[in-house]
């Protein structure tokens, strides 16, 4: 028999670990999907395991039991090179570092290692600002948020917290962690919201640069009635162990200091010799996903930067857009299987704008489709976090097919039904 194809998929995210599993099912190809960390989760959730009203545990998936489950292979290990002569990756193990790197070949690469808060070099905020674009660091954050909290309830102290980003991930955390501190208080505190001091700091005119004028208002206006103190047009020029340095001349006080701002591409992908890189590092892809001056490499979501053809505007970087490609890819890889030509032509990718979808937590939410916008207000801002939970729920789907879906949305439920609101174990 002859040798099967060797696919290799790194990074488990949105992408990555949708495209290990339709090609895993479709078992002609040795596929392989590589990850640093062990488990996948839905990033955008990591706002609410950063604030304690989700928990991690029942949404994370395992990578080896999803390959037994789907029949691709699972090799841990954090990508630190790529030899494209040789067809080769080097990963490195945690907790293995007195062995040599593992390396793997492959005939196609293809890789989905998604993006990073981006400090544009602002001193102080590597060492002074977490940032939250992984389940380690809002686990992080979220055990540093426990301690103050704890003292906060304990001695009666206050508590401040300053997000830099007015984007909908520094929005969305905002609204998330005042819903935490709100149901918190309930445990016997009720003044611990009045001692708390939450910023939300952007440098642009207006909050949700992406979304319609109208929006960026009412967020602006919900976030104020609920006693977010929103700065716009306020650039940071440095953070420190006590806050942030504004332009104007001004600070931010905060002892919990949380960089939400931009994004950027991994830094390995820098050292991948030849490749065209975009303006935020990511590697320029063609309509067909592969890149430009490779095509036994294809990139796909955050780690890619692809002109969509159809608009002439970029594909941006987020989950929507990255599990369509993975959707778009997994056919079109199969049919070349089939073929017998992996290598063979890929069809054109066409992002599909299904709207951007904002959810302050409980409190309001809005969406936008074309021209349309819906949502606002407690109750219509229901349908906008419905929506926003749709996308996880057909990513979902396509991990784990009807059965287990089903099963699995039945046991959020129940574990919804029976757990506290908000952690803080
Ligand atoms: C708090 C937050 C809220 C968000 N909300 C939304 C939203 O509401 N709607 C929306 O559409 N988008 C949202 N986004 C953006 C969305 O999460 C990303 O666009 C999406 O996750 C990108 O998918 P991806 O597959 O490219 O990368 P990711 O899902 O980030 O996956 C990357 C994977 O690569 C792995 N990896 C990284 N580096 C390496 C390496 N060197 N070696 C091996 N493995 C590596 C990581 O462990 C990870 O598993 C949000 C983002 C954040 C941070």
């Amino acid at each position: 028999m002859a040798d099967r194809a060797k696919i290799v998929v790194i990074g488990g995210g949105v992408a990555g670990l949708e495209v290990a599993t339709g090609l895993g099912r479709e078992g002609s190809a040795e596929t392989v999907l590589a990850d640093r960390s062990l488990s996948h989760v839905w990033k955008p959730m990591l706002h609410t395991f950063a604030a304690g009203t989700a928990r991690p545990d029942r949404q994370k998936v395992g990578f080896f039991a999803q390959a037994k489950r789907t029949g691709f292979r699972f090799q841990p290990g954090t990508l630190v090179a790529v030899d494209r002569a040789a067809r080769t990756v080097s990963l490195v193990v945690e907790d293995a570092e007195s062995h040599p790197p593992v390396e793997l070949a492959y005939d196609l690469l293809i890789l989905a290692i998604g993006s990073r808060a981006n400090d544009f070099g602002t001193p102080g905020v590597a060492e002074h600002c977490f940032t939250i674009d992984d389940l380690t660091e809002a686990e992080g954050f979220h055990g540093t948020l426990r301690r103050h909290l704890l003292r906060a309830l304990q001695a009666q102290e206050g508590l401040s917290i300053a997000i830099v980003g007015g984007g909908a991930t520094g929005v969305e955390l905002a609204a998330e962690l005042k819903h935490a501190i709100d149901l918190l208080a309930r445990y016997g505190s009720p003044d611990l919201p009045r001692r708390l001091r939450l910023f939300l700091i952007e440098s642009g005119p207006r909050l949700l640069p992406a979304f319609p004028e109208r929006v960026s208002a009412a967020a602006a206006r919900t976030l104020a009635e609920l006693g977010v103190e929103v700065r716009t047009g306020a650039m940071v020029t440095g953070a420190d162990p006590a806050g942030f340095s504004l332009k104007d001349g001004g600070r931010v006080e905060a002892a919990l200091k949380v960089w939400a701002a931009g994004v950027k591409a991994p830094e390995v992908l820098s050292t991948i010799d030849g490749l065209e890189r975009g303006r935020t590092g990511g590697l320029v892809v063609g309509p067909d996903l592969r890149t430009t001056r490779d095509p036994a490499i294809l990139a796909l979501g955050d780690c890619a930067s692809q002109t969509d053809p159809g608009s002439g505007r970029p594909v941006p970087a987020t989950a929507q857009a990255a599990h369509q490609q993975a959707q778009h890819l997994v056919p079109a890889l199969r049919r070349n299987l089939a073929a017998g030509d992996l290598a063979g032509p890929l069809p054109a990718f066409r992002y599909r704008e299904r709207g951007a979808i904002v959810s302050l937590a409980d409190f309001n939410g809005w969406g936008t489709l074309g021209r349309y916008t819906f949502g606002g207000g407690r109750l219509n801002g229901l349908s906008a976090r419905l929506a926003h939970d749709l996308l996880y729920r057909q990513h979902q789907l396509g991990l784990f097919g009807p059965g287990l879906a089903l099963a699995t949305w039945a046991a959020d439920g129940l574990d919804q039904a029976v757990s506290p609101p908000v952690r803080l174990d």
